[in-house]
């Protein structure tokens, strides 16, 4: 089998730069490399890998990080809790222009959470609306958080997704539910699953991941952070897609490879790889 982690945030594993509590995290696992983490990676068949970025300067070592490893792409983002002070720093135009460098697969993650509001929602608005122009004007797909703002995400989405020219993405680490599950269905958006299925409890959140089309389906470790069971405690790495994909498959009833089948060839469809 063959699995695709299509969110994680290695880029920072050993680094000095990189988004702050992403790289703290790392610096915890001790003298973690990139390479270390890939080779692991690759000995449970997860093959395939998109570093994402969490601002404009994560962004940039996202690509550093994927530049010359095979069969691993970067996504460039500014996550809703660095809007505020990527607006105030004046670094959306720089960051803008990374959309064309190499390997660049997708825009995000980027969205909106009303959960922590770590920025305010007005600067969260701005800098996810922007994201999204950026995205249309370079066709390419989204990696989206959204976290207790459905409300005001829809629309959003809706304001910039039009018949002709949709936008395509992915809502990762997708918690929510089973009516905001279908209406991402009914737009054509993927569903990205991390461990956070393996700890779910609510009955209603278990039937809900049942639910989710297989043809929407992707993995993802959201690395170092969510690290399923029952390897709680421990740092997240891509490896870990595969006690996830493990899991879905029995809570399913689908065959590993069935599902590891599927969930690749939705990643390589949505990323264009
Ligand atoms: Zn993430």
């Amino acid at each position: 089998v063959e699995l695709f982690d299509t969110h994680c945030h290695i880029q920072s594993a050993g680094s000095s730069a990189g988004e702050r509590s992403t790289r703290e995290l790392w610096a915890k696992a001790g003298d973690t490399s990139v390479d270390d983490i890939v080779a692991r990676a690759h000995d449970k068949g997860v093959t395939r890998m998109i570093c994402v970025g969490c601002d404009f300067k994560d962004s940039e070592l996202a690509i550093e990080c994927v530049k010359n490893r095979e069969n691993m792409w970067a996504s460039i983002g500014i996550h809703p809790h660095e809007a505020k002070i990527t607006l105030d720093n004046g670094l959306l135009e720089p960051f803008a222009a990374l959309a064309t460098r190499p390997k660049v697969v997708a825009v995000g993650e980027t969205g909106l959470d009303y959960f922590y509001n770590h920025s305010p929602r007005e600067a969260q608005l701005e800098v996810l609306k922007f994201q999204m122009q950026l995205a249309l004007d370079n066709d390419l797909p989204m990696i989206f958080h959204v976290r207790e703002a459905f409300s005001d995400f829809w629309p959003v989405f809706d304001e910039f997704s039009t018949k002709t020219r949709p936008i395509r993405g992915v809502l990762h680490s997708f918690t929510d539910t089973q009516v905001n599950l279908e209406k991402a269905v009914s737009r054509g958006l993927y569903i990205g699953v991390n461990g956070i299925v393996t700890f779910a409890k609510v009955p209603k959140q278990q039937e809900m991941y049942r639910s989710i089309p297989l043809k929407n389906l992707v993995l993802e470790t959201d690395a170092p952070f969510l690290t399923p069971v029952p390897y709680r405690g421990s740092i997240c790495e891509p490896y870990h897609v595969e006690t996830t994909a493990n899991f879905l498959s029995d809570i399913r009833g689908e065959q590993l490879e069935e599902l590891a089948q599927a969930t690749t060839s939705n990643a390589q469809q949505l990323f264009g790889v």
